[in-house]
């Protein structure tokens, strides 16, 4: 059976809008991108990128461990069969609830973002009675911009700012709660080409390497994050990375001392690459209309399925390019194709996947399948993303509460 007559029975099995993860893409993807790491680094899984637990898990036999962001990843990753005490637990805002949860599960390994976020981890784990050890996140000069460590990188909200030295050395020095074993960075997302990314890399360790130098810290951990990039909604492979171990390895040996070096383990960080390839997208054409000389394809997936950030109308839309599974049951002449917007069924014009399309011979009942949407699909929308729990609805009449709810994203096997 071809890849598309799967797709098609799985379509026909569960029905559409439907989401097929192939666990052996996955597999595959580990594979490439440990073999272009240096040999003995650590690849942590980005959850938020897929938190599906099937998904998690095949990456964990695969070796990588797991990096989360929110008690909703959290509980993801010990689904998969993650021990909590190997897991990294990063982000910009950690609630003292958030905390003492993942405390209580058992987690010892935290990024620290701030001065408060530090203080916050240690006041927790103070009151739980427990060690555990924090990796400090910096925010630095951005590789593909160069400059020197004394230039501050981008405002940004995640991250100590390089610049700021007292702050960095409060961050690196033990308390009594909070050790601090290693340097955090990570830059940037998607980096499309291997240039970039090793220029990235390079800064994250000369950034690391400065610090240092001017607080006297001695990192056991160097996690320089990640931003491999992945083709996202359209066909294609991602890139191998065949310098990237050479030279991260002498970006180590130039900037750090020897000794120090030598017993430093390097952390890699990956959503996109892992997972993107795996995921195909399923959907069905609902209606085809002209409306003033442009043709309107509506699908069953929308925003609220792939690509939600973009709901928003700030960040780009999906640009998605699928392709024809199967021709509807009624074979009446295709038109020639032409460019067409894909959009999806929500009442709101921002709901588009595509404003210019190849699809100009599609017609209602196709079958669709959007590549490489593994990563940042269906839980990248604006409640699902990250994992968090949703907020608390009270309804009140004149002060007299009278509901109290949650909506949560659960789940139903079929
Ligand atoms: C999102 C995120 C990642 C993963 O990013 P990808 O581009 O999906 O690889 C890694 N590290 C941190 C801290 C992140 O926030």
């Amino acid at each position: 059976m071809t890849d598309r007559q799967f797709l098609t029975e799985l379509a026909a099995r569960y029905g559409t809008p439907l989401y097929a993860y192939d666990l052996a893409a996955v597999r595959h993807a580990a594979t490439a991108l440990r073999d272009d790491l240096p040999t003995g680094s650590r690849v942590y899984y980005s959850l938020k990128a897929n938190p599906h637990p099937r998904v998690i898990e095949a990456l964990r036999t695969e070796g990588c461990e797991a990096e989360v962001s929110s008690v909703g990843e959290l509980e993801a990753a010990r689904a998969a069969g993650h021990a909590a005490d190997r897991v990294l637990y990063t982000g910009p805002g950690k609630s003292v609830a958030a905390l003492r949860a993942a405390l209580g599960a058992g987690v010892r390994t935290f990024s620290v973002e701030s001065v408060t976020d530090r203080a916050r981890l240690d006041a927790v784990a103070g009151d739980m009675g427990v060690v555990c050890a924090c990796l400090v996140r910096l925010n630095g000069p951005a590789g593909s911009v160069g400059g020197s460590l004394r230039m501050t990188g981008g405002a940004s909200p995640f991250g100590a700012d390089v610049a700021d030295t007292a702050a960095l050395r409060s961050l690196l020095t033990p308390r009594d709660h909070t050790e601090p074993v290693g340097l955090h960075t990570y830059f940037a997302t998607n980096v499309a080409d291997e240039d970039g990314l090793l220029a990235e890399f390079d800064q994250a360790v000369r950034t690391s390497a400065a610090v240092c130098r001017d607080t006297g810290f001695v990192p056991r951990v160097l996690d320089l994050g990640g931003g491999f990039a992945a083709p996202q909604a359209v066909p294609g492979e991602p890139i191998r990375h065949p310098r990237l171990s050479a030279a991260v390895g002498s970006a180590v040996a130039a900037h750090f001392p020897g000794d120090e070096a030598r017993g430093m383990r390097l952390a890699f960080e990956s959503g996109r690459y892992l997972v993107a390839g795996a995921g195909t997208l399923v959907t069905e054409v609902l209606d085809v209309k002209e409306a003033r000389g442009r043709t309107f394809v509506v699908l069953d997936a929308g925003v609220h399925t792939l690509g939600g950030m973009s709901g928003l109308g700030r960040l780009r839309a999906p640009d998605a390019r699928p392709y024809r599974l199967g021709r509807a049951a009624d074979d009446s002449p295709a038109a020639e194709p032409s460019p067409v917007s894909l959009v999806g069924p929500l009442c709101t014009p921002l709901d588009v996947l595509n404003r210019s399309a190849d699809l100009g011979d599609a017609r209602a009942g196709d079958l669709l399948a959007v590549p490489n949407v593994g990563a940042y699909g269906l839980t990248a929308s604006l409640v699902g993303f990250l994992s968090h729990p949703l907020p608390v609805e009270v309804v009140h009449d004149g002060g007299t509460v009278t509901s109290v709810r949650r909506l949560g994203l659960g789940e139903t096997h079929l």
